[in-house]
Formats: structure tokens, sequence, C-alpha cells
């Protein structure tokens, strides 16, 4: 496995394997591997010829007031782990390779991104499509492995590359969560045990959601909503959000939905955690069966 930090021997590499006829795969990544990343390893590496696995805390996705500093970081966990699930290139850069301190150019979705996080993380998003536009670029990819966890960007990407009409084929793959329910994340690593013990709060909200969503019209949103929100206020430090919306279009779901995804974002202590499920619905059916 080879390990890449210029950006430039990275864009080469890819350059002179794409002109032998080589597939890449990348998967996009802040490191601090667990085995929800490495799922996205195995669904790249099924995909492509070579997987690129980029590890790369990116400076401009983070806020001024938020986590950057103290973001996990063990590179040599990530090459090990990258090793064993069979993936050929760690590409690894330096931030001031990947930014000119002069740089004034930004790739930027602006509707899906304007809620949910977007709204409460100013700059995220532009942050987040800005980088893997980057990667795509440095790596060459045909086909990129995205994480359900983060479901609004991978709604995002998928936009930016149609949009921009990027030859990449995007990939979202499932969530991955612990035994006790939680969604693997890096961020984990900061909780407490009695923070831990309190954010299983999150799947179980989700866990119970998904059957009033089925059975419950469109006009039971909101007080499912309401519900969902109070239970999680029980055990939070504080909820940034709870969401139902219409799985494509991240609008209010209207009787022609046929997914819902239903967004959470809370913080135990000062980490904030967000969880997320998809649940197929089909009100219009049940609408037009009682009339
Ligand atoms: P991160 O390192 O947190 O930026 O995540 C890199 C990629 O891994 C993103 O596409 C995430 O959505 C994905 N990912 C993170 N956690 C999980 C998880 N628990 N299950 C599946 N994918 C995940």
């Amino acid at each position: 496995m080879k390990i890449i930090q210029s950006p430039r021997e990275m864009q080469e590499f890819a350059l002179a394997a794409r002109r032998e006829g080589k597939r890449i795969g990348v998967v996009p990544t802040m490191g601090f591997l667990h085995a929800g990343h490495l799922s996205l390893i195995d669904a790249a590496r099924k995909r492509a010829d070579i997987v690129v696995v980029t590890v790369f805390v990116n400076p401009i996705q983070f806020g001024p007031q938020e986590d950057l500093e103290q973001y996990p970081r063990d590179f040599e966990h990530d090459r090990r782990a990258c090793e064993a699930h069979g993936a050929d290139v760690v590409f690894a850069p330096r931030p001031e390779d990947m930014y000119a301190p002069d740089r004034s150019t930004w790739v930027e979705e602006t509707r899906l991104s304007q809620g949910l996080c977007g709204a409460l993380r100013p700059g995220h998003f532009r942050g987040v499509t800005t980088v893997v536009a980057k990667l795509f670029l440095l790596t060459q990819a045909e086909v990129a492995v995205f994480g359900q966890k983060d479901a609004q960007q991978a709604l995002v990407i998928r936009r930016m590359v149609r949009d921009l009409n990027f030859p990449v084929e995007v990939v979202v793959s499932p969530l991955v969560r612990d035994e006790d329910g939680v969604a693997l994340s890096s961020r984990n690593s900061y909780l407490s045990a009695d923070e831990r013990e309190r954010a299983r709060v999150l799947s179980r909200t989700l866990r119970a959601a998904a059957p009033a969503l089925r059975s419950a019209g469109l006009e039971a949103l909101e007080a499912i909503r309401e519900a969902m929100a109070l239970e999680i206020g029980k055990c939070a430090d504080r909820v940034d959000y709870v969401e139902i919306l219409d799985a494509d279009t991240l609008e209010k779901p209207t009787l022609d939905t046929r997914e819902v995804l239903v967004l959470l974002a809370a913080y135990f202590g000062k980490t904030r955690l967000i969880d997320n499920t998809l649940v197929q619905v089909n009100w219009k059916e049940a609408c037009s069966c009682a009339n």
C-alpha cells in the first residue's frame, strides 16, 4: 500500500493509473477510522481497481469555535486499518499543501446545504464541497463512496456532482452502528461514560419513530417530531434539530413523498452528535384507502 502526502504526486499517480485503464475509487475521510469508514473502503474495493482512502482533517469545513485542533488523529492506526482492508493508496496531504494562503476559489451548493447542519454550521458545506471537488481532481476517481451517516452531506455531494458534471459515480453506503445502537463516529471518542450512555437516546428514538411514521398520516408528522424532540431533550444537553423531511429534496414531506429522512443533531456534553434514519412511507395509498 502506497502512502502519498503530496497533492501533485497523488494526481500524477492517478493520471498514470487512468492511462493504464484502471478504475479509481476514492473514500474521503477525516481519519481516526472506525468500522463505519472501513465499510466504505469495502464498498469501494468492490467497485474499483485502485482504492484511494483520503485522510485529511479539512480545516475549511470547521467553524472558528469548532473542534479542528482537538479532532482525534491517529495516522498509524489509520494506515494499518486501510492496509488490512485492501486499500491501495492512503492520501494524507498537509493542509498547507492543499490550500495556498491566497486561495480564492470555492465550490458551493446553495440549496440542500442551507438547512439542518448548514444553518447551524455556517460555511461547513462550502468547505466540504470544495475539498471533495479537489479530492476528485487529485485522485481522478470514477467512483466515490460516502456514508449515509452524513445524510445531508451525501445529498449535497450528489447534487454537486450532477450540477458540475463530475464524471464520478457517487455511492452512499449504509450507516454502521455500535452494539449499543450509537452511530459510529470519530467524535464518540470525546464522550464520557455518562454522555455515551445518554447518547443512546438518538438511535432509540429513531427506531421507535419508524413504525409510527409508517402508520401515521402526513398530518401526524409534527406531533411525532415534537414527541421525538421531547424524548431526546430528556437525555441530551442541547438539541440542535429534530427534522422529518423528504429524503430526496430535504423539503417538507408531501403526499407524494415515498421516503422520509429523520435527522437528529444534539449535544452530549461538548460533543455534537448527528444521527438519522430512512423510512419508506406510502401515505397517498393509505389516504385513498381511508376515503
Ligand atoms: P468522517 O471521517 O467523519 O468525515 O467520515 C468520512 C466518511 O465516512 C463520510 O462519508 C461519512 O459519512 C462516513 N461515515 C462516518 N461514520 C459512519 C458510519 N457510522 N457509518 C457509515 N459511514 C460513516
